[in-house]
């Protein structure tokens, strides 16, 4: 096992919080980001509060500042991809209200160049550059499916999950490019910019050792969540509401299933959610996790961010 020697110190479930920066278009253009520490902690305050009150201070396993590049994200998340090589399952979440940055981690901005990429295209490149230097003693097949669980139609979109076998990441950057003609990873597959689903990338690993013929298996879910932002009855109605309600409904039931596992409860409760149960397998056991969880520092988001954090900190 060498990937996963400095991981298990940390245990199966880790959170990550990454702040990105204020933007133009944000509406206040001031931060609720008081303060980010090295060893985790993150402290936000209520713009419209003064005093001790109007402060909460939230501890991860690390926190990202608005500073932090792709790479550096990109790093401490290697060891959990390399991980897959040794036959683990781990699945990577970004979570967040719309406009938070969870696409920006897992894909890049739109057009990205190399080295904005997101964590997919590094962890699709990293998967490759391994199993190449490994070729003279195991024969690794990686193979990529996209699934996107629309909220709309309460269920998954499964119709289009074929498995299609990749062998570069330049093969996934074409696969990408033919887009709609290409059904099983279409242009929106590794640049989803839809907040009304989940999309979920999974690239599944079958490692062939040449001397033993021992065949290990491994999977990684790459998960852009739907926005968690909630959404006020008196402006949505109808079939706009049932999807907002549907997918808070869906990510509160993720919220329970990984708050059980890091409570080590004996009752995990995947059956609530079409997402947790296609991804029973990898979430629990011996299968990894890991939570970004995406603050939009504008004081006009307080309210929201607070939520999201109360949400990571629960799962944590
Ligand atoms: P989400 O997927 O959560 O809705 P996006 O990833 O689309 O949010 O990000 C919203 C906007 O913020 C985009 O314009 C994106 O390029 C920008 N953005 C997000 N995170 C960062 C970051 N860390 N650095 C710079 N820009 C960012
Ligand atoms: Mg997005």
């Amino acid at each position: 096992k060498l990937y996963n020697e400095v991981q298990d110190l940390k245990g199966n479930i880790r959170v990550y919080c990454r702040v990105r920066p204020l933007l133009s278009g944000d509406l206040s253009r001031r931060t609720t980001v008081e303060f980010i520490g090295e060893n985790g902690d993150v402290m936000i305050s209520n713009p419209k509060r003064q005093g001790k009150d109007a402060c909460r201070t939230f501890k991860f396993n690390k926190v990202f500042s608005t500073s932090a590049s792709q790479e550096q994200v990109f790093l401490d998340t290697q060891p959990l991809i390399r991980s897959v090589l040794d036959g683990y399952n781990v699945c990577i979440f970004a979570y967040g209200q719309t406009g938070s940055g969870k696409t920006y981690t897992m894909s890049g901005p739109s057009n990205a160049t190399e080295d904005l990429w997101g964590v997919n295209y590094r962890a699709l490149n990293d998967l490759f550059y391994i199993s190449q230097s490994r070729r003279n003693v195991c024969k690794y097949d990686i193979g990529v499916q996209m699934i996107r669980n629309s909220c709309h139609q309460n269920g998954l979109n499964v119709p289009n999950a074929i498995m299609l076998a990749v062998t570069s990441t330049v093969d996934v950057l074409e696969l990408m490019k033919s887009g709609e003609k290409n059904r099983a990873i279409g242009a929106t597959a590794l640049n989803e910019r839809s907040s009304r689903s989940h999309s979920v990338l999974t690239i599944h690993v079958q490692g062939k050792d040449l001397v033993t013929g021992t065949i290990l298996r491994g999977c990684l879910h790459l998960i852009d969540l739907a926005g968690s932002e909630r959404v006020n009855k008196s402006e949505a109605t109808g079939d706009r509401l049932k999807e907002a309600q549907h997918i808070n409904k869906s990510l509160s039931a993720l919220g329970d299933v990984i708050s059980a596992l890091s409570q080590k409860n004996g009752h995990v409760p995947y059956r609530n959610s079409k997402l947790t149960q296609l991804l029973q397998d990898s979430l629990g056991g011996q299968a990894k996790t890991l939570m970004f969880v995406h603050i939009n520092p504008d004081a006009d988001s307080f309210g929201e961010t607070m939520s999201t954090l109360k949400f990571a900190e629960r799962v944590a």
